[in-house]
């Protein structure tokens, strides 16, 4: 079956309070879109790359692929408003092909090749895939300032990226979902869950390492992360 990384940078929006959107951010001579990429480029099982962008970033994408050697890239989509939008922008784009579509925020610029190659894997058996990764902070669930219950904590995982999904199950999900008046969605295997219930989610390990870029202090963990790994 054949891989199609899908790297979603779609995002516009700005916790940082920097004048662009995190994803195309230099960390370490290059931006942080550029590794996310570079990572699915580099795997052996990854057979193309699609990126989604806002539409007013799509010249940038271009220029970013310019001066990349890379050869996978076969798509640059236009996004959405939310994120799910940009995963939908996807699901369409590839909806004629039987593929194995594999979402990868932009803004994860650590992903390893070992995740991926689990997730690939995973993908020969499951039709579903998340990455994962035990909390080590107590999770408490809340009542507005104040706990409510404490649950046990060997039972969570926070997740992270790729998700990756047999096009005809993450197709399926979405069309029940589009239906739904109330649909909201921070991530694709939430809407798995949701709207195809009975579907297995196989859980690959994450890592530390694979974390997205959200706040300003994350841009020094990143670089630490990086200067380990180049
Ligand atoms: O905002 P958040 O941290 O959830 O974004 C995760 C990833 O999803 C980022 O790489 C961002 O660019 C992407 N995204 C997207 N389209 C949106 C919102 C976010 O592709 N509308």
């Amino acid at each position: 079956m054949k891989n199609i990384a899908i790297v979603l940078a779609g995002g516009v929006g700005n916790r940082m309070g920097l004048s662009m959107p995190k994803q195309f951010i230099p960390v370490a001579g290059k931006m942080v879109l550029e590794y996310s990429v570079a990572a699915f480029e580099r795997h052996v099982r990854i057979d193309e790359i699609a990126i989604v962008s806002h539409y007013s970033y799509i010249t940038e994408i271009e220029n970013i692929i310019k001066r990349n050697t890379w050869n996978k890239i076969k798509k640059i989509l236009p996004g959405g408003q939310e994120r799910y939008h940009s995963s939908l922008a996807a699901i369409k784009a590839y909806a004629d092909q039987e593929a194995n579509l594999i979402f990868h925020d932009a803004a994860r610029p650590l992903v390893s090749q070992r995740i991926i190659s689990d997730v690939t894997t995973a993908l020969c058996k499951y039709k579903a895939v998340d990455v994962a990764l035990p909390s080590t902070d107590t999770l408490i669930e809340v009542n507005g300032d104040f706990i409510a219950s404490i649950p046990d904590r060997s039972r969570f995982r926070r997740s992270q990226t790729p998700q990756a999904f047999h096009i005809e199950t993450i197709q399926k999900a979405y069309n029940i979902a589009m239906r739904d008046p109330a649909f909201t969605a921070t991530d694709d295997c939430g809407v798995i869950m949701k709207y195809l219930p009975g579907t297995p989610i196989y859980i690959v390990p994450g890592e530390e390492a694979n974390m997205k870029l959200t706040y300003k202090e994350d841009i020094a963990l990143i670089e630490a992360f990086l200067r380990r790994v180049l």
